[in-house]
């Protein structure tokens, strides 16, 4: 069966020491290569659909924490407070919202600014039981895709409207491909704040953003301070999860007592809408690992072009070539060792998604023999055309090797 622990190994991509601790994964340089190249993708996306990058740190003060609800309402998900003397306590943090409200808090704000998008990719922890870890599809140290809206009321429809949107095509970019959209709603119990009408607005203005759509309700996976729009992935152990999300919340404003100049000088508090677009670090790689059974798409491929020259002669003329290709901006590399055989199929393994053989033909001519994963070879050609071709592929984020047609 496919697992992303096992691949995760075979190809290098993270390690989960017992040192380190369990539910702390590592991330390896490929691993870590295909993370950064995600998370280029995902700010240049936030960036270009009007979103603010913060960093903000992972711990802060436990009054913090009580402010925002967490301590009083999801305490048993948080590690315990550490204590550095008898009125000074610090938090790691279980979400990154009580920041993001300082963030607008920071100064006065007018209704010119809003819809205001402040996004981050940062760390916040949970003290998931030891018994469910593994790999990276459950972790204590999660490194969340995040950002909340401040808008107002009548704002709430269009902004969750062009979020869904924003998802879609980053789950398109990746390859991410969607089990269902569920709407989760309050259920039984005391673990939710606010008042029933406030409830019941939110969750119409989720219905109406979701209006046409197929979808499922689930009473009781709503977030303590509103309901949500969760859209689900299944791994291939036919585990259900949720990896991108849409929250609507009127407590978290109300709580930190945010508001905005309206354009007649009155005083408004704006609702908080908390997104994620494509979940944790974590969680979408131990899915996208699943998914492509470890052939990313060239473009967060940790190896996108291995160079391969056919004997010793032809070494100088590969690594000149890869040198190219990095400052092309490609993540290239060049294997020496062992017969040409033997590398294709270790090339193979790691699903390298291009080749690049160097034969004393190519080598003399500057031209360059691609063979794509799967096997299929292309015939030799100019090596800049090559490198060319490759990188518009990167470039277009493309999910094939080859342009249509
Ligand atoms: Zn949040």
């Amino acid at each position: 069966m496919i697992d992303h622990r096992r691949l995760g190994r075979e190809l290098d991509l993270f390690v989960s020491d017992p040192l380190a601790g369990a539910g702390l994964p590592i991330w390896l340089p490929a691993g870590a290569a295909a993370r950064h190249a995600v998370e280029e993708y995902v700010r240049e996306l936030e960036r270009r659909s009007g979103h603010q990058h913060v960093y903000s740190p992972p711990l802060g003060k436990r009054e913090l924490f009580e402010l925002s609800g967490h301590l009083g309402y999801f305490a048993e998900d948080m590690f315990p407070p550490m204590r550095l003397s008898a009125d000074d306590e610090f938090v790691l943090r279980p979400a990154l919202c009580p920041h993001h409200a300082l963030v607008f808090r920071a100064r006065g704000r007018s209704y010119r600014e809003l819809p205001l998008r402040i996004a981050e990719l940062g760390g916040m922890y949970r003290p998931e039981r030891s018994g469910v870890l593994g790999g990276l599809s459950r972790v204590r140290a999660i490194s969340l895709n995040d950002a909340h809206t401040f808008c107002a009321p009548e704002q709430v429809g269009d902004e969750v409207a062009e979020i869904l949107r924003l998802i879609r095509e980053a789950h398109a970019a990746l390859g991410v491909r969607p089990a269902g959209f569920r709407l989760s709603l309050r259920g039984p119990g005391e673990k939710y704040v606010g008042d029933d009408a406030q409830w019941a607005r939110a969750e119409d203005l989720l219905r109406g953003a979701l209006a046409g759509m197929a979808y499922v309700e689930a009473p009781g996976e709503a977030a303590f301070y509103g309901p949500k729009i969760d859209i689900q992935i299944v791994d291939a152990a036919g585990r259900e999860s949720t990896i991108s999300t849409i929250q609507l919340d009127f407590d978290k404003p109300e709580r930190f007592d945010l508001s905005y100049t309206d354009s007649d000088g009155s005083r408004r508090r704006p609702v908080m809408l908390h997104r994620s677009l494509v979940g944790s670090m974590e969680r979408l790689f131990a899915y996208l690992v699943e998914v492509h059974e470890g052939a990313f798409p060239a473009w967060y491929a940790p190896v996108q072009l291995l160079l391969l020259p056919v004997d010793a002669a032809q070494v100088d003329a590969a690594a000149e070539l890869a040198r190219q290709a990095v400052d092309a901006g490609l993540r290239a590399d060049i294997d020496v060792s062992g017969s040409l055989g033997a590398r294709i199929r270790d090339a193979a393994r790691r699903r390298v998604p291009y080749l690049g053989v160097v034969g004393a033909r190519e080598a003399a001519d500057g031209r360059l023999a691609l063979r794509l994963r799967g096997g299929r070879a292309l015939d030799p050609m100019p090596a800049a055309a090559a490198l060319a071709l490759i990188g518009a592929q990167v470039a277009a984020r493309a999910t094939d090797l080859l342009p249509p047609g």
